[in-house]
């Protein structure tokens, strides 16, 4: 059994949402990789990262003390790492959203002012086939992204040095005055010289005018795993923006998005399609062949009797997500034909004549028509 969220974050199990967030924001600096080199930090920061994300929504922070810790997790997370030994991949299948924001509104990892900043956080969309999302697949992507300018090492300078910012001493902060009609206010705001690094290059550097860093287009293979559904993100640590000089590069979140399938629907881990059948199929029971979303043709059983609309299962042909299979369930839909061979027709004469139903004429069905008119029209004049 895992620690629970709010053991995580060392807070009692009432705490208040500003107890949280203060929790959360001394354990992530505490644990932050950047900062803290013992071994275990990683995961630990992780941990965190998951219980605040949890936590501080008020929705979801009632589902799991109505759940518990095991069976939230179980339910609601499944992340997964790994995946063809690429290191930076991370499958995420919800949640990661409020961590994701979290970041965004926080002003980065580093939190807000002094201090190098970590690189911003691109998101990319990705649309893959249903047979993508099923059986998973590598797909190369472009980003097009600011890396640190290797001719002066992100420094700026093309002495690769930099010295102390003289507009504001170091601090990175630069006092602004302005004149009211109610009197002067000084606000303190980012130093417009060294955009709040607190430096400046020694020589600016020709490649990238001083930055840092430069914009490169760059091919990144992407492994997309078995079961990936809409609106899920892959996250590829590091293929994100550049940070400011000493802080690591922001990470690359892919949405996935499926592609509408020309046989098959998702929902969930099962895959649902149609067989279009015959009334005498229907009546007798039958066995007819599907083919599977890999191609297959497999036979389905129809039992006698089954009605329009019937879904049929056949276990084990839906969606294989992290081992466990769905199953494909085939909805038969009953066409009646449209026309009668002489012989057909004389059968279900027959059939008539059996269940004692009486046929209708070309005539009585052009009156009944033209009735049912009559009474639209007449109702609506009403
Ligand atoms: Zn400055
Ligand atoms: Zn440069």
């Amino acid at each position: 059994m895992g620690a629970s969220y709010y053991d995580i974050l060392n807070i009692p199990r009432n705490a208040s949402e500003k107890e949280i967030k203060r929790a959360y924001r001394t354990l992530s600096k505490q644990y932050h990789p950047d900062v803290c080199k013992e071994e275990g930090c990683e995961d630990k920061f992780k941990e965190i990262n998951e219980a605040y994300s949890v936590l501080s929504d008020p929705q979801k922070r009632a589902q799991y003390d109505q759940l518990g810790h095991d069976v939230y997790t179980s339910a609601s997370k499944g992340q997964y790492t790994g995946g063809g030994g690429f290191g930076g991949f991370q499958a995420d299948f919800g949640g990661f959203g409020d961590i994701f924001d979290a970041f965004f509104g926080g002003g980065g990892r580093y939190g807000q002012g002094r201090g190098p900043q970590q690189g911003a956080y691109l998101l990319m969309r990705l649309q893959i086939t249903l047979e993508n999302a099923v059986f998973g697949t590598d797909r190369e992507v472009e980003v097009f992204h600011s890396e640190p300018c290797p001719a002066c090492d992100g420094t700026g300078s093309a002495t690769k040095k930099t010295r102390t910012c003289p507009r504001c001493g170091g601090s990175g902060q630069e006092r602004r005055a302005s004149q009211t009609p109610f009197g002067q206010f000084v606000r303190m705001s980012t130093c417009s010289q060294c955009a709040g690094s607190g430096k400046i290059p020694e020589e600016v550097c020709k490649e990238c005018n001083g930055s840092g860093h430069v914009r490169v287009r760059r091919t990144v293979n992407v492994h997309i795993p078995p079961g990936i559904d809409s609106g899920m993100r892959l996250r590829m640590e590091g293929y994100g923006e550049a940070g400011d000089y000493g802080a690591p590069s922001g990470d690359l979140f892919i949405e996935i998005a499926v592609a509408p399938h020309k046989r098959f629907t998702r929902s969930g881990d099962n895959l649902e399609t149609t067989a279009d059948i015959t009334p005498a199929q229907a009546a007798l029971g039958s066995v007819t062949e599907i083919e599977t979303i890999d191609g297959r043709h497999i036979e389905l059983h129809i039992p006698p009797g089954v009605q329009h609309n019937t879904a049929l299962k056949i276990a084990g042909e839906g969606v294989r997500r992290r081992g466990r299979p769905g199953d494909l369930l085939v909805r038969v839909k009953v066409v009646i034909p449209r026309r009668l061979s002489e012989e057909q027709q004389k059968l279900y004469a027959r059939l008539m004549e059996l269940e004692g139903t009486k046929p209708g004429t070309a005539e009585a069905h052009r009156k009944g028509f033209f009735q049912d008119v009559m009474d639209k029209v007449k109702e609506s004049v009403k």
